[in-house]
């Protein structure tokens, strides 16, 4: 019979991972299960687990009941004993129903209620919950989700002896690796010369490798050399898609959900303590600050170079008080000529002319030539017009890089 499942919240600071359950659960429980779905949820929410994604498993089982037994007996022999695990069980696809798919959206853009997924997935399935059952949220979210686009990751796992130890793995065959950008992305950082497949917590993953194209994901796992692993598997997921992100008017941004604005530059960009690079923008409704946090690194420095008059498309994350936009990317969609007013030179020496006094225009000491007023010079721009991203380091989970735009994986 038909299953679908969805897992949320079985980690904690001290290890775990759901997707490692999640691959457990395909590997050994019984039934015939398609290829986990990994649904990254709302970054910008203050009560996330730990990179806020949520675990979806369809196939078939022979036995509902010893399936969801298994299942049960699963994560209670892995999940972190202080999470708020939440598991949702459905003899039917939930992503039939329109309200379980707005939740997903809205799981995935805004805020929920926890009472409000608890009732929903009692309406169409069965919950089995852990805590304070905020799992629940995201192992709905997941469960009901459909993709408009996706992007695949293939997780390698460590031998369980070797969890919480330092991992090893050697860059050089890392960097070999990411010679299969742009079918792989984000595997490692040039600019800032790290390697990005790693994870830094103390959970079960070795290392993940994240693109568009199965073959080149396994030949990137195929080149890099490691410490032995457990096993593989790879995952669908939202990951690098931009489905957070709600096109909308910079009055309509709001703190705990993710915009993309367009609007001119009403304050330059300034350096505060911290090292954060901060400007205002404005449109029609409203004004917003943009920062490029000290993470970003190098970033910042093409932040830096917008003046004001520019026009900009900026995609982030928004932060309260004051709403702050956390920037993922942006375009420099029209830049403002930058302009420098001079003092003339004299016709006829070449020299710089003085001004002769208030209103009197300027006048060559030497050569008695004059001229009415200073010259306009047009500088150049240490910015070209275009698309502008944080590094692979500093990079959100849900963030679409530009090279998937570039490969024209917009629209799918
Ligand atoms: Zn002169």
């Amino acid at each position: 019979m038909e299953i679908h499942l969805g897992i949320d919240d079985t980690d904690s600071r001290q290890g775990m991972c759901t997707t490692y359950l999640a691959s457990t659960i395909v590997n050994e429980v019984i039934g015939d299960f398609q290829r986990p779905e990994l649904v990254r949820l709302n970054p910008n929410i203050p009560w996330k687990t730990r990179g806020n994604g949520a675990l979806a498993i369809r196939g078939t089982t022979p036995n509902y009941s010893e399936f969801k037994e298994e299942v049960i007996d699963t994560v209670n022999g892995l999940r972190e004993p202080s999470s708020n695990t939440g598991i949702v069980f459905f003899k039917k696809d939930p992503r039939k129903h329109r309200e379980i798919r707005l939740h997903s959206q809205k799981a995935i853009k805004n805020t929920i209620d926890p009472e409000d997924a608890v009732k929903l997935a009692r309406k169409h399935g069965e919950i089995v919950g852990f805590g304070n059952k905020r799992g629940v949220v995201g192992a709905l979210a997941a469960a009901g989700h459909t993709f408009n686009d996706m992007t695949l990751e293939l997780l390698a796992y460590r031998e369980r002896a070797r969890w919480g130890t330092p991992r090893k793995i050697d860059k050089t065959m890392v960097y070999k690796a990411s010679e299969l950008h742009p079918l792989i992305w984000d595997t490692v950082d040039w600019k800032h010369k790290k390697i990005v497949i790693k994870p830094n917590s103390p959970c079960p993953v070795l290392y993940g490798i994240r693109g568009d194209h199965e073959k080149a994901i396994k030949k990137a796992h195929n080149t890099i050399n490691s410490e032995p692993i457990s096993h593989t598997t790879i995952f669908k997921t939202n990951q690098g898609t931009d489905e957070h992100i709600t096109p909308q008017k910079i009055g309509e941004a709001k703190p705990m959900s993710s915009s993309k604005v367009v609007g001119e530059v009403v304050e330059p960009p300034k350096t505060i303590e911290g090292g954060h690079v901060i400007f205002k923008i404005k449109d029609s409704t409203g004004e917003i600050d943009c920062a490029a946090y000290e993470p970003t690194k190098k970033f910042r420095n093409k932040v830096r170079k917008l003046i004001k008059g520019d026009t900009v498309v900026v995609y982030g994350g928004i932060t309260k008080s004051p709403p702050t936009i956390n920037i993922e990317k942006f375009k420099l969609k029209q830049k403002k000529p930058k302009t420098k007013y001079v003092n003339p030179t004299c016709p006829s020496c070449g020299r710089n002319m003085k001004s002769a006094g208030k209103n009197q225009g300027y006048r060559c000491k030497k050569c008695k030539t004059t001229k009415p007023k200073k010259i306009k010079l047009e500088l150049e721009r240490e910015i070209e017009e275009g698309f502008y991203e944080v590094p692979p380091i500093a990079r959100r989970h849900l963030a679409k890089p530009l090279i998937r735009m570039e490969m024209g994986y917009d629209q799918k």
